[in-house]
């Protein structure tokens, strides 16, 4: 069965530029991709999309036919494709053999795909059918201050357990800010606190006990630096997706089946 892997992330950090050298990736390795997409609002791919919303909602129609904003039109798209969403994992199902990797690629507003019912919906149809991972794409230049690296990781861990799957931070752009940093604050609490001790707005004991709840989220998760741009870090990227659909097999699908 193919590996899902759903990409999530903030609007700009990367998404679709690391799909693009994702796919890339897999034609030149010879590994067999599915590409879907679930952004009714994007332009236009830099690559080929085996399913694509755009096909099935327009919606600039679905904005004028509800009396809806962009964010609204977005959402309504998601909520309309989502009930038709068995149709698309049957389609993969009858691929399955053929295929060794399926990418997702979410709406630009991050809180549209993860904090929806449609969002939820459409992530258990994958995850209850195929092994199925996330990739939290991190904007790495925009997260060097302790403070926004902190609420990007709380986001991150909102995610781990919203979705209950296996989670592969994916530090991007690589090519501007090495990660480093953020791997030398996720092992070492100490660093982190020195870090947050310059940021005299922030209250000692609050930062404190966050950051004591990320490193019990820290120990869940695999974490890997690329440059969607460059080119580098994704044959680790791919063994990060591995090692998490592993991990799925192990938890989230053991807990599937003792549920039927
Ligand atoms: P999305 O909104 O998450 O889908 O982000 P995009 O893929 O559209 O990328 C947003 C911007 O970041 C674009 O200008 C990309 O060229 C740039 N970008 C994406 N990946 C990288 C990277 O690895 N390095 C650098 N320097 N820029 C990148
Ligand atoms: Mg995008």
């Amino acid at each position: 069965k193919p590996v899902i892997i759903i990409v999530i992330g903030m609007a700009g950090t990367g998404k679709t530029t690391l799909m693009h050298r994702l796919v890339c990736d897999m034609q030149a390795s010879n590994k067999r991709g599915y590409v879907v997409n679930l952004d009714p609002a994007v332009m236009t791919l830099p690559f080929g999309a085996n399913i694509d919303i755009r096909d099935t909602v327009r919606y600039k129609d679905v904005m004028k036919e509800y009396g809806l904003g962009p964010n609204g039109g977005i959402l309504t798209s998601l909520n309309l494709f989502a009930t038709k969403f068995d149709e698309v994992v049957s389609v993969i199902e009858r691929r399955a053999d053929q295929l060794d990797y399926v990418l997702v690629d979410t709406p630009g507003q991050i809180e549209i795909f993860t904090w929806s019912a449609s969002g939820a919906i459409i992530t258990e149809a994958f995850a209850s059918t195929f092994p199925t991972v996330v990739a939290y794409v991190v904007d790495t230049p925009r997260s060097t201050s302790p403070v926004t690296f902190m609420s990007n990781m709380l986001y991150a861990c909102s995610i781990l357990y919203k979705t209950r799957l296996p989670l592969v931070l994916t530090f991007n752009k690589v090519d501007v800010a090495k990660h480093e940093f953020a791997i030398e604050w996720m092992e070492d609490f100490e660093a982190f606190q020195t870090a947050l001790e310059s940021d005299k707005s922030y209250s000692a004991t609050y930062t404190r006990s966050l950051s004591l709840v990320l490193d019990e989220f820290y120990k869940n998760l695999r974490s890997v630096g690329v440059s969607a741009v460059a080119g580098t870090g994704v044959s680790t990227f791919y063994e990060a997706v591995e090692a998490s659909a592993k991990e799925y097999m192990e938890t989230y699908r053991a807990d599937l089946d003792k549920r039927i």
